[in-house]
């Protein structure tokens, strides 16, 4: 099966939902339980309306000033943003409020300052936990060790609301490369979860993207962030 894009968008958003659905199926899960994350990174507003024409329903977005204008020319769509790029601390404040869930929390001072800014705007930040599962040098994220020895304070903090792991598999040349990498994502949330750490959920699970999303539905992802299997190849 070739997971690039091939069709036009809304064929593309047809026949993405469809696989998730099968690979849904598989894994034994219920219809819809598996959500779409469209990477919307470099994609236009013309694009993304019509993806949203064809049903998709939640966009993620990699960098603020990129997605700001996206944000303001889509307003009144009933669609979600979700922040999935690296975060910087100093940006923590235009975020936080603005999207949905932030996927890509990756230091325990990150989700500190981001509470700080959650609380200011009197609300609770929806956000996951980015692990670094390979301790990839060049990539940010918790070390699974390091995760489990914090997440009891990321739970005191009052104004973020931790829903669940992210993670990005390391390159590979064939999607069946990810699935034990997908696994140890799954098996880290529910030993993580036993820690029973009240106000944590480790329910949710973004994983697999263009290449290898149904593998990782399969292993039991509850979001699939991908972009090019959609808008086509990036030229940027
Ligand atoms: C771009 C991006 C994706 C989607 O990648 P594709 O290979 O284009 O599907 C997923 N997650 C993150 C964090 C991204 O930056």
């Amino acid at each position: 099966m070739d997971l690039r894009a091939g069709g036009s968008i809304s064929e593309n958003v047809r026949d993405l939902l469809e696989q998730i659905w099968h690979a849904t199926e598989r894994s034994g899960g219920a219809k819809g339980s598996v959500r779409l994350v469209a990477a919307t990174k470099s994609v236009g507003v013309e694009q993304i309306r019509e993806g949203i024409a064809a049903g998709l329903t939640i966009l993620g977005e990699n960098r603020l000033q990129e997605a700001l204008p996206k944000i303001e020319a889509l307003k009144g769509l009933p669609i979600q943003w979700h922040f999935i790029g690296h975060l910087q601390r100093r940006k923590a404040r235009s975020v936080v409020g603005v999207f949905d869930l932030i996927h890509s929390v990756d230091s325990l001072e990150l989700a500190e300052e981001i509470d700080k800014r959650a609380q200011d705007a009197g609300i609770r930040q929806a956000v996951l936990l980015e692990v670094n599962l390979e301790g990839e040098p060049t990539k940010s994220g918790f070390q699974p060790d390091d995760l489990e020895r914090l997440l009891p304070q990321v739970g005191a903090l009052s104004h973020i609301e931790v829903r669940g792991l992210m993670a990005i598999p390391p390159p590979a040349s064939e999607p069946e490369q990810a699935r034990p990498f997908f696994r140890r994502l799954r098996e880290l949330a529910e030993r993580l979860s036993r820690q029973g750490i009240s106000r944590v959920s480790l329910k949710e699970l973004s994983m697999g993207m263009s290449s290898d999303y149904p593998v990782a539905v399969e292993e039991g992802a509850t979001m699939v962030r991908v972009g090019t299997a959609i808008f086509g190849a990036r030229h940027v």
